[in-house]
């Protein structure tokens, strides 16, 4: 017996469980079920997160984006559910190069005051046993590092606990209705002429004006669609729809993250560093784009490299992180910027994908009158922006304009389309 619903959402990750709630919030007497391949909700890339969040973005998509999640999830964690939300702050170590690429940024933020502020050399170096003088070392020359001049504290900013949003939405979906069915992959979506079917080889012909009426399972199951289908399946979603001549316009990038115990004189940096009040050190991104992220509660450091050029675009299944990139990639970076690392080597690591779209913004279409709403694109920033994004892609499966963000900003839905897009180049994707 097939499945029958209204909606279908593909994936299980953070966008498909809230677009899944908004879907039923909006349509409240639909069917709205959510197929996942995996055993449980966010084993996808939701899972590898370094869960990193912040107000600040250079495009004003992605700005409203994360203002609205982020504000829903301080009203979440108000209302005694924690995300494990630490506003530790995002703190940009700038030499003169990045200076310049992060002051195109700061331009369009505003002022220094209520956004960001400036954090002296000798500040970093007390507190977070930051080198601000690298110029005369032999290292530095080969590596092209330069001394620091300073660096811009982001305070509305700071981490959270990927685990525990999938499970604030997975609890409100199933409160709502939602219904979920695990270990079932998509193999294939399907298609059906909206006019008659005849029953010739090769239907549904364009003039029948075929529509996505469904999807065939790995169990063998086979899904029926009312109203409409909606890919959320991250960095997969083209395996479905390249073969229906549809695509997300964005590509994998694998991202590796390396986990480095705190032991001597980086716990003091776990001690000594907090900037905000939160207990904890900001997220630090050093020149030459490295991140170190504290995890306090278990005592060490994530450390990743936000690499572009020369990273391919390919989906590496399952990734898994390359110890001779940390040792010559992000090592002798870290380690000129951040002495205590020289002899740290990594306890632990993971590796995941971007889902990079070509303007560093979400994506959510509807490709051909189809019913099927394409989601993704999240470009390493899905956390922090699932909640809007997933009320995007329900309005536009409602078909509707517009729609209210949490913070009751009103946003276009075609903003995130292909037709319509307010199309920026976001600046600062890390
Ligand atoms: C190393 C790393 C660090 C990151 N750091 C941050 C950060 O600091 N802050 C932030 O906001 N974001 C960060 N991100 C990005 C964030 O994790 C993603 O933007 C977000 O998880 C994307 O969610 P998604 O639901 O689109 O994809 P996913 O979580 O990947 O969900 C897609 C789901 O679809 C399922 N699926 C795929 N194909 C099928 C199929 N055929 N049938 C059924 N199910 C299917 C998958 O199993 C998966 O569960 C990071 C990502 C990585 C890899």
């Amino acid at each position: 017996m097939p499945i029958i619903t209204d909606y279908l959402v593909i994936g299980a990750g953070v966008v498909g469980l809230a677009t899944a709630l908004h879907l039923k919030s909006m349509d409240p007497r639909s069917r709205v079920v959510v197929v996942e391949r995996e055993a449980a909700p966010g084993a996808g890339d939701t899972g590898k997160s370094m869960a990193a969040f912040r107000t600040i973005f250079t495009s004003r998509v992605s700005s409203m984006l994360a203002r609205s999640t982020i504000a829903l999830y301080q009203d979440v964690e108000k209302r005694g559910f924690s995300l494990g939300m630490t506003w530790a702050g995002y703190l940009f170590v700038l030499d003169n190069e990045l200076k310049k690429h992060v002051d195109r940024g700061l331009r369009l933020l505003g002022g220094e005051g209520e956004n960001w502020e400036w954090v002296e050399p000798s500040l970093l170096e007390e507190r977070l046993g930051i080198r601000t003088q690298v110029s005369h070392l032999e290292e530095a020359d080969v590596l092209g590092a330069s001394d620091v001049v300073g660096g811009v504290l982001v305070r509305k900013a700071g981490f959270l606990d990927a685990d525990r949003v999938v499970e604030y939405y997975f609890r409100e979906s199933r409160r709502a209705g939602v219904e979920f069915v695990f270990e079932a992959e998509v193999e294939r979506l399907l298609l059906e002429p909206r006019r008659e079917r005849l029953g010739l080889e090769g239907e549904p012909f364009p003039w029948q004006e075929p529509r996505v009426s469904g999807a065939l399972l790995s169990t063998g199951d086979s899904v029926r669609v009312k109203k409409k289908t909606i890919v959320a399946a991250g960095v997969w979603a083209n395996k479905i729809l390249n073969p229906i001549g549809v695509d997300t316009f964005s590509r994998p990038k694998k991202r590796q993250v390396f986990r480095i115990s705190a032991k001597g004189r980086l716990a003091e940096i776990l001690e000594r560093g907090d900037l905000t009040g939160s207990g904890s050190p900001p997220l630090i991104i050093l020149p030459k784009k490295v991140l170190v992220r504290p995890a306090v509660r278990e005592r060490s450091f994530w450390v990743q490299l936000s690499d572009d050029l020369g990273r391919p675009y390919t989906l590496e299944e399952p990734p898994s992180a390359e110890e001779h990139y940390y040792n010559l990639a992000i090592h002798p970076v870290l380690s000129l910027y951040m002495p205590p690392f020289s002899e740290a080597a990594p306890s632990g690591s993971w590796a995941g994908h971007y889902d990079v779209s070509f303007d560093g913004n979400p994506i959510v279409y509807e490709p051909y009158d189809s019913d099927l709403i394409v989601a993704g694109g999240t470009s390493g920033s899905g956390i922090m922006k699932a909640d809007g994004i997933g009320r995007v892609a329900a309005a536009l499966a409602l078909g509707l304009d517009e729609v209210e963000l949490y913070t009751g900003e009103k946003f276009r839905v075609s903003w995130l389309g292909l037709e319509g897009r307010l199309c920026e180049k976001e600046l600062l994707i890390l």
